[in-house]
């Protein structure tokens, strides 16, 4: 099996419903390796569908992550909106784990004007609570929050770097495309490598061999991210990247975030696929 799975970010356009088994199938069918189950709007599968899910997955050999509701600030002001926050993470965490997946990721937090050493510091003692109470029901789920692409936004590979170092089973969703967006650099072989080095340093090896990437087009101003792009109509260099995941051997898996899923997730797998064999 490649070192590097190619999946989309949510049920590809191609399947026959929306549904998560019928995602799962149309996957396999395309010959991708993984997919993130979409729980942006709210966790609305049950434990049934869940198990029916898993069972599914583990047939059609497609490893499965999930993205935890976008109605996330663990910095909010309100106590109320925090332990929400809280509590939808816990719960896509539970439910990806009865689907069988390695992982969950979300978007963390807002500054909203705060120092960002400040909401670091109120984002971890929220994160740790959370891992804190996976661990008693022992759900061994990688919590992954994802570098994003806004400057309002918490979430540089700094800060999740950090995470991940204090926090115990809190690893990177490095979302290269995000980072882009937000720095309006970090766009060529040498960046890319300068990013995944930092990973090695601060985590070590075994980080590279198990990461979560998110790559898609994107359009962007001087405040980040404004919308996701298919690759070839963005700036995005996309061949550069996965040149340099290729040579430090990263494994793990890539979710395609582009607006055409499947068509920009097969263009990754093939690109990668060519610099494999060419090298
Ligand atoms: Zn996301």
């Amino acid at each position: 099996m490649a070192g590097l799975l190619f999946g989309t970010g949510g049920t590809p356009h191609s399947a026959k419903t929306a549904s998560t088994i019928d995602g799962i199938e149309r996957i396999a069918k395309l010959g991708l390796g993984c997919m993130e189950i979409e729980f942006v709007q709210g966790v609305k599968m049950g434990e049934a569908g869940a198990r029916l899910v898993a069972e599914t997955a583990a047939r059609e050999e497609v490893k499965l992550s999930a993205h935890a509701p976008y109605f996330i600030n663990l910095n909010a002001r309100e106590p109320e909106k925090i332990r929400a926050s809280q509590g939808r993470i816990i719960q896509t965490a539970r439910i990806a784990a009865i689907c069988g997946a390695e992982s969950i990721v979300f978007h963390t937090a807002f500054y909203l004007g705060d120092p960002p050493e400040q909401a670091y510091n109120t984002v971890k003692k929220c994160l740790e609570e959370i891992t804190e109470q996976l661990k008693r029901e022992n759900n061994r789920v990688w919590i992954r929050p994802e570098i994003m692409g806004k400057v309002s936004q918490f979430g540089t590979p700094e800060e999740v770097l950090n995470l991940s170092t204090e926090l115990e089973r809190v690893a990177p969703c490095m979302d290269f495309t995000h980072w882009h967006a937000r720095t309006g650099r970090f766009n060529s072989y040498q960046e890319f490598t300068s990013i995944l080095l930092q990973i090695k340093e601060r985590l070590g090896r075994a980080a590279l061999d198990n990461m979560h990437i998110h790559v898609s087009g994107i359009a962007y101003s001087k405040k980040g991210e404004t919308k996701h792009l298919n690759l070839k109509e963005s700036d995005f260099q996309y061949i550069e990247l996965l040149k340099a995941l290729k040579d430090y051997d990263v494994k793990g898996v890539v979710i395609c975030e582009s607006p055409n899923l499947e068509a920009d997730a097969l263009l990754l797998q093939a690109t990668y696929d060519t610099l494999l064999k060419t090298d």
